[in-house]
């Protein structure tokens, strides 16, 4: 039997939302590529999220920085020195994997600390391990610019996309006129040398990042620290998360990042094998840590002066730091529903469905004529362009029965099927299907993009 994971796993690949990056090569486990549907989910999630963090509101404002910056911004960052991981190696099967891992799913499993590296399984082999002394492995992902084959050539992809703005702090603040409390926010790929990438989406090397610095007085850091956990999980359910599904967990000291005096993550219960909950995105409190240690060693000061009080200091950051290919992955798993629905012949079928809201939904409305006709065919058409033209991203499907094509739009989570019959021609109207309630309405032409824009809410 399959597990509900694997079968929105297996619909989002099937329906074109994530391919494996270079398929035909074989494949890879560290990155994917996003296919029509999923590129318009991400998009929208995307889109969402600026629209809620940065222009939403009067404190905040955008950035948009490189992914290779100089070597010295790592160094300084603490990511050169502290950012790795721990792993061990199978002596067996030589293969690596990162020590907390294997370390935490002994003790989800079993509800207690293992005495020692004896007793944790070797995943592959489900038998005691054989383990290797954990040692440190560095997450950065490297690469060489230049014509230099030398260590001078060396520079580092970002593994989070908050540096470019602390180091760029200064540039904001003086180009947008800007004071603390106030936020920069980011949107953009990271990449980390993960030792195991896995979970589809969850764990890639290559992966996307919504995040936001906000820079307020440090008295103040708490404060906005509860404000942003706050802001953060409000996000998830006003897009329709059930909150069942998802929790807070406070990171104790030893597990925190190297910057942080404080993190809450939030969870979502992704229904992992043996382990349900993962984290989705986390808030961290990373007090004056990276804009006094970019202060020292570049030697320009990020500091703000208040005209007001007359006292210069260094702003604390919250960082509230999402994953977006993460999210889009608690978005899929959360909207999956298979259904009980009567059919024509007094039974029932099963019924799949992504109940995504609709300003996520990844095609907005499906245009369907009756039947594939050349009576009806112009008219559908002119209502597919008529909607596109609004902004929508909008389907054109005449190929098969009806219920089956309704179908096929209630899998990839579209709210509104528009479909065109032969009275169409003659009342200029046609019937609306939601996804959600499979109830009709017969609607005027005239009158269709305004009920469809009430209920897509953008
Ligand atoms: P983990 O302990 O699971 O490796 P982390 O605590 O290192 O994660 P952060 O550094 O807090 O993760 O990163 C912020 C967010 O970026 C995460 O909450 C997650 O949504 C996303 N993220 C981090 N690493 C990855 C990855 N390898 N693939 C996809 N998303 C990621």
């Amino acid at each position: 039997e399959q597990s509900r994971l694997d079968k929105v796993i297996a619909l989002a690949r099937h329906r074109g939302f994530v391919f494996q990056a270079g398929e035909i090569y074989g494949g890879s486990r560290s990155a994917w590529d996003y296919g029509p549907l999923g590129t318009e989910l991400k998009e929208n999630i995307r889109r969402q999220w600026w629209q809620t963090f940065v222009r939403g509101r009067g404190d905040m404002v955008g950035l948009d920085s490189s992914i290779v910056l100089p070597k010295r911004v790592w160094e300084a960052s603490g990511h050169v020195a502290t950012f790795a991981d721990k792993v061990v190696e199978s002596t067996i099967t030589h293969k690596r994997y990162r020590a907390d891992h294997l370390w935490e799913a002994f003790v989800a499993k079993r509800g207690r600390e293992p005495e020692s590296w004896d007793e944790v399984p070797d995943p592959d082999t489900g038998q005691r391990g054989n383990w290797t002394e954990p040692r440190s492995f560095s997450g950065l992902v490297k690469t060489y610019l230049g014509v230099v084959d030398d260590e001078s050539g060396l520079y580092f992809l970002r593994p989070e996309t908050a540096q470019g703005i602390f180091v760029n702090f200064s540039n904001v603040l003086t180009a947008s006129r800007r004071k603390p409390p106030f936020g920069v926010g980011q949107v953009g790929k990271a990449f980390r040398n993960e030792i195991t990438p896995g979970n589809f989406i969850f764990r890639t090397r290559e992966f996307e990042q919504m995040e936001i610095e906000y820079f307020t007085p440090p008295a103040e850091a708490n404060e906005w620290f509860e404000h942003w956990v706050e802001a953060c999980w409000n996000w998830f359910i006003d897009l329709g998360i059930d909150p069942e599904n998802m929790k807070r967990f406070d990171v104790p000291e030893d597990d925190r990042a190297h910057y942080s005096a404080g993190t809450i993550d939030v969870e979502y219960r992704f229904g992992f094998p043996g382990k349900e909950w993962g984290e989705l995105m986390g808030v961290a409190n990373r007090t004056d840590y990276d804009l006094k240690s970019h202060s020292e060693a570049s030697g320009q000061s990020l500091t703000f002066f208040d005209q007001a009080s007359g006292e210069k200091y260094t702003p604390y950051v919250i960082e509230p730091s999402f994953g977006l290919t993460r999210a889009m992955m608690a978005f899929l798993v959360d909207a999956y529903r298979e259904e009980e629905v009567p059919n024509a012949k007094g039974g029932t079928d099963t019924r799949t469905v992504l109940k995504l809201d609709p300003r996520l939904a990844p095609v907005k409305v499906a245009v369907l004529p009756l039947s594939r006709n050349e009576r009806l065919s112009p008219l559908a058409r002119e209502v597919a362009d008529t909607l596109r033209s609004a902004g929508w991203n909008i389907d054109f499907d005449d190929a098969g029965a009806i219920g089956r094509r309704y179908r096929r739009q209630d899998e990839i989570g579209t709210p509104y099927c528009v479909t065109v019959d032969f009275d169409s021609l003659d009342d200029n109207a046609v019937t609306v299907r939601d996804r959600d309630t499979m109830g009709q309405e017969r609607i005027g032409l005239d009158a269709l993009h305004g009920y469809l824009a009430e209920r897509l809410r953008g």
